[in-house]
């Protein structure tokens, strides 16, 4: 592939990030549950109709859409939606909670945070509301980060409500689950300052971090979606969306700007992120006159105070850097570490014998090369426990492994396998080996001492008392 020349090229490019909110939803009571495993008890039907906004223009993306003509089946699970899902009563109150990250989130971000929070109601055409319209509210202004390319503007942060999604698509119907519906959102719009595209992957891993310091936020596949803007000199904009990794943005926007180079100048559109880097064509940019206010929610107005009040999580790239300055361990280790999300201090007291580094790579590596080679869990409990062990002197170091091994294998592990012998006993023992194998190298006679010993005695320990005995 060509080099590419952003500068020259006028590259243009900015994020928009939606981020699911943990907890409860946003205007009612049930659980902020985005797959509800359980079997839909409800199910109701309505037809896609345009909805002209107040300039009495029909929204072009909404006339896309209509042209569909279609059947709109909604299904959903008690469990997970009320009768606000259903459109059948008004939005409860704002959830506090949700408010409160929102807030955080802006505070974090160094945006300016608006007076008044003004829910309106966006025009949304594809039938994945069922009222037609999504609930958003601008929460803060004129934020930004720094990255290492320099300082990047965030625009807006909106807290919006998620849409329900998308499970079947026919010919004369679209099939909606609403369990996803009225989760909260954090949507976040930076300014089109990226100044690459690997810039871009960076800006959004930044901001993903700073987003799960909150510990509010959801996890895993979905719960975090990456819009990039894309633009050159002569070309309008173009939306890329549905990235399934951020590590596939930087190629995707490289092939994009290839796309658009080679094409005459199109309209400005949305694009699918396809797994092999390429983009396909999905719908026309929507329209921007499609909001009006949501007059059944109260104006909330944001005092002083309530901003005082919030307690600002520390961020994850902060706690990183101390593990790293305090242990003196890897960034990678660091990292995950923290990802675990266990309070690493306690361990370091609880096991204050063991050296720190080997319990941060028992917690982490061992765990991580047991579970691959095994195929089965090896829980913080079977940790603990192994630990534990090696603590109190009734194992060595060596066994740990041996009995993660045992415990995520067999589910249990007999110790006096593991428990150490006496030290005169091996050195009487090495003696022998020694004695009856003089023409072994010194790793072939290791290997005879851990063939006997292994997990009863420390192989630095055994090789030492080798290479004592091997001298004399
Ligand atoms: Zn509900």
């Amino acid at each position: 592939m060509i080099m590419i020349n952003y500068k020259e090229l006028g590259f243009k490019s900015g994020l928009e990030i939606h981020q699911q909110i943990e907890g409860r939803k946003l205007f009612c009571k049930c659980p902020a549950i985005v797959n509800d495993e359980n079997e839909p008890n409800i199910k109701f039907k309505r037809k896609l109709r345009a909805i002209a906004g107040e300039t009495g223009k029909i929204d072009r993306a909404a006339e896309f859409e209509m042209s569909k003509d279609k059947e709109v089946i909604y299904e959903a699970c008690s469990s997970s939606s009320c009768l606000v899902e259903y459109d059948e009563e008004p939005p409860h109150e704002l959830n506090k909670d949700s408010l409160d990250i929102a807030l955080q989130i802006c505070l974090l971000l160094n945006c300016k945070v608006v007076d008044s929070i003004q829910f309106m109601r966006k025009t949304v055409v594809d039938g994945s509301n069922v009222s037609g319209f999504q609930r958003t509210a601008l929460i803060g202004t004129n934020g930004f980060i720094n990255t290492s390319k320099g300082k990047v503007n965030i625009e807006t942060v909106c807290l919006e409500e998620e849409a329900a999604k998308k499970v079947k698509e026919e010919n004369n119907s679209i099939t909606y689950r609403l369990d996803r519906l009225g989760v909260g959102l954090i949507e976040i719009a930076t300014a089109p300052e990226i100044k690459d595209s690997e810039h871009a992957r960076e800006v959004a891993s930044i901001i993903g971090m700073i987003l799960r310091s909150t510990g509010k936020v959801k996890r895993g596949i979905g719960s975090i979606r990456q819009d990039v803007n894309v633009s050159i000199k002569g070309h309008n904009r173009i939306e890329i969306k549905g990235f399934q990794d951020l590590k596939n943005i930087p190629r995707t926007i490289d092939n994009e700007i290839h796309r658009q180079l080679k094409t005459k100048n199109e309209e400005g559109h949305v694009r699918k992120a396809n797994p092999d880097f390429t983009t396909e064509y999905q719908r026309p940019m929507p329209g921007a006159s499609r909001m009006y206010p949501e007059t059944d929610i109260k104006i909330i107005k944001i005092t002083k105070k309530m901003l005082d009040s919030l307690e600002l999580p520390e961020l994850i790239s902060e706690k990183t850097n101390k593990f790293i300055e305090k242990y003196k361990f890897s960034e990678e280790l660091s990292r995950e570490l923290i990802k675990m999300d266990i309070d690493f201090e306690s361990y370091i007291h609880k096991f204050s014998k063991v050296n720190p580094e080997f319990i941060a790579n028992v917690l982490v590596e061992v765990r991580k090369e047991i579970q691959s080679r095994f195929d089965k869990e090896v829980t913080i409990p079977m940790i603990e426990n192994a630990l534990g062990y090696y603590n109190e002197g009734k194992v060595g170091k060596d066994a740990v492994y041996e009995i993660l091994v045992d415990f995520a294998t067999k589910g249990d592990a007999d110790l006096k396998k593991y428990e150490q012998v006496d030290e005169k006993e091996i050195e009487k023992e090495i003696k022998e080996i020694i004695h009856k194998n003089k023409n072994l190298s010194f790793g072939a006679l290791m290997g005879e001492i851990m063939k006997k010993y292994r997990g009863k005695v420390d192989g630095k320990k055994a090789s030492e008392l080798l290479n004592k005995h091997l001298k004399q």
